[in-house]
């Protein structure tokens, strides 16, 4: 029953993959979102897929997200007489989860790079081991005319990578190292889209499965709990790093 401030909610969603037991292929896969006007209020879980194994069609998993997602930008949400705009910012995840949601390849792929055009190159990194390194800059960067020196700086990284720390040391994270420059600019500072505080959340879903049985049940049942410990303290409780301003 609390009006909120502002005027306009604008949410990142972060979804990532939960396995459950080592010695058994269960998992979770959590939706969580935050609102980027309220970042002192806590991440939301807001629904979770579980089962034995990966959900089997995309479409199935992410469908009623997107169509409710879809609604509350059209209609935006009522709080008594104020209209409060909605919108979606950012998914938030990580590389293999990120290429699974667009239904695009691996991240280790050759062309596997979701921000450019690049092409990697397999690499024999030992006896029958090999590794897709990335060693282009700036393959048709998107958008960015002027690149400040923080950009310069973390390509000049990139670059002088191998020659410090080996060429076989050009997997993936580094390689986009180069491309964190163009998330700033587009959302702002690193902690305003840090998977930090979706992580936490998923260390606590993890927790709250004590029995292999009724795993939705019982995730919802804590979630239930902590939502009033959580309204009890008025806001969240941080426990991971920061950067201060
Ligand atoms: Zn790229």
């Amino acid at each position: 029953n609390v009006v909120p401030e502002v005027d306009a909610f604008t949410v990142d969603v972060s979804i990532d993959g939960l396995p459950l037991f080592k010695s058994s292929p269960k998992q979770l896969w959590p939706i969580q979102i935050r609102i980027v006007e309220l970042l002192k209020h806590p991440a939301m879980i807001v629904g979770t897929f579980g089962g034995s194994k990966k959900p089997g069609s995309l479409e199935e998993f992410l469908r009623p997200l997107v169509e409710e997602i879809n609604d509350l930008q059209r209609r935006g949400l009522k709080f008594g007489d104020k209209q409060i705009s909605f919108s979606l910012r950012a998914f938030i995840a990580d590389s293999p989860m990120r290429a699974a949601l667009r239904a695009a390849m691996s991240f280790n792929a050759k062309h596997g790079c979701l921000k450019c055009t690049c092409v990697g190159s397999s690499i024999e990194v030992g006896p029958d081991s090999r590794k897709m390194i990335f060693d282009s800059i700036n393959a048709e960067p998107q958008h960015q005319r002027h690149w400040p020196v923080a950009k310069i700086m973390l390509d000049e990284f990139v670059r002088q990578s191998a020659k410090y720390y080996g060429r076989s040391n050009l997997i993936s994270n580094v390689y986009n190292i180069q491309h964190i420059a163009e998330e700033v600019f587009k959302l702002g500072p690193l902690d305003s889209f840090s998977a930090y505080e979706f992580e936490n959340n998923l260390r606590f879903v993890k927790q709250c499965e004590k029995s292999g049985t009724k795993t939705i049940e019982q995730v919802a049942g804590r979630l239930i709990e902590r939502g009033h410990i959580i309204k009890a303290y008025n806001g969240r409780v941080q426990s991971y790093p920061q950067l201060k301003a």
